[in-house]
């Protein structure tokens, strides 16, 4: 594992050297082909996001027109545009299916129920439906902005049609359904294999929470909008650093990190100040689950916070970040 994570290292500084002219200029008098291990990445400069927002034109090695554009939705700091290739994003959505996998979950093949942010119900609608299929990934999408008191009946009562097999999205809107769900002492009529947070830090009272209404395991992963490498939850409980997506490195003197990643080559992202802190295990042990990378025992960074709206339910974080990111002076529009 220790030389494919070289080898795609090599693979994205040679594209880099040779395709973004911010990386060419920035690694000026780097012989990057005397490098022979992941360790010789401390020669190279770290960079920042003010950095990358700034040479934003100069950075990118693929025509803004066509590419796959994604805003950190960033629970921190100011927003970031980033371009990626189709097969980026592809390779992003075939570890968090292999991800899925590791616990038994087939995506495409069963069913998911999904708590996002998207706007699915139009302002003026009076029926209580606050959902919508989509049926080519065979996924309930459920909007996270009308979970109230009065409203989370009709969720439950769509959950117990539907029968997901995994629920995956904000835990901060399973939260609020797991509670009233635990409250009224409420018996489902579906048992999902597991449960996938995204976007916001999961506590341990989400966890419990959740976990006791839906009768089934809450998964973690770890990974940004910039497109970080992976940290997932394992069947044992785990978070594996998974080294085959990119490479994490520790600041020195904090916990803080700088990562690498292998699935960004339109906006390369090489020794990126992210903003993120990991606590890594301090034992070499390995993971009994057969995935020998080294063990994170916890990630730090990511806030949670929340408004409620004047009719009770939530507006997250990410929700807020997701409408102040296309304000003009989020620094967004600056580089467009
Ligand atoms: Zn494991």
């Amino acid at each position: 594992m220790e030389e494919l994570q070289f080898n795609e290292l090599m693979n994205l500084l040679r594209h880099a050297v040779s395709n973004s002219k911010f990386y060419r200029e920035l690694y000026d008098g780097i012989d990057i082909e005397s490098f022979s291990s992941v360790d010789d990445l401390k020669r190279l400069p770290i960079v920042t996001k003010e950095m990358i927002r700034q040479n934003i034109d100069d950075v990118i090695t693929i025509p803004k027109m066509g590419a796959s554009v994604s805003n950190t939705g960033g629970t921190t700091g100011k927003s970031l545009t980033v371009y990626n290739r189709k097969v980026d994003s592809q390779k992003r959505m075939a570890v968090l299916d292999f991800f899925k996998m590791k616990h038994g979950f087939y995506n495409l093949k069963m069913k998911r129920a999904t708590f996002m942010g998207k706007h699915i119900v139009p302002p003026n609608q009076k029926k209580k439906v606050f959902w919508r299929y989509n049926a080519a990934v065979k996924q309930m999408v459920y909007s996270s902005f009308h979970i109230t008191e009065e409203n989370i009946p009709y969720y439950i009562d769509s959950l117990n049609k539907f029968k997901p097999d995994s629920i995956d999205g904000f835990p901060s809107s399973m939260y609020d359904i797991a509670c009233y769900i635990n409250r009224n002492e409420i018996k489902l009529d579906f048992r999902p294999i597991a449960i996938f947070p995204t976007a916001e830090t999961v506590t341990s009272e989400h966890r419990e929470v959740i976990e006791r209404a839906f009768g089934a395991k809450v998964r973690d992963q770890y990974a940004s909008s910039e497109g970080a490498p992976f940290v997932w939850e394992c069947e044992y409980g785990h978070y594996h650093y998974d080294v085959t997506t990119g490479i994490i490195e520790q600041m020195e003197g904090s916990n803080e990190v700088l990562v690498t990643s292998f699935t960004t080559y339109g906006t390369p992202l090489i020794r990126y100040r992210i903003g993120d802190s990991m606590v890594f295990s301090k034992s070499n042990d390995l993971c009994e689950c057969g995935f020998n990378t080294p063990l994170v025992e916890s990630i730090e960074g990511r806030a949670i916070d929340f408004l409620y709206s004047t009719k009770g339910a939530k507006i997250t974080l990410v929700n807020i970040a997701n409408i102040l990111k296309y304000m003009p002076n989020s620094g967004l529009l600056n580089n467009s």
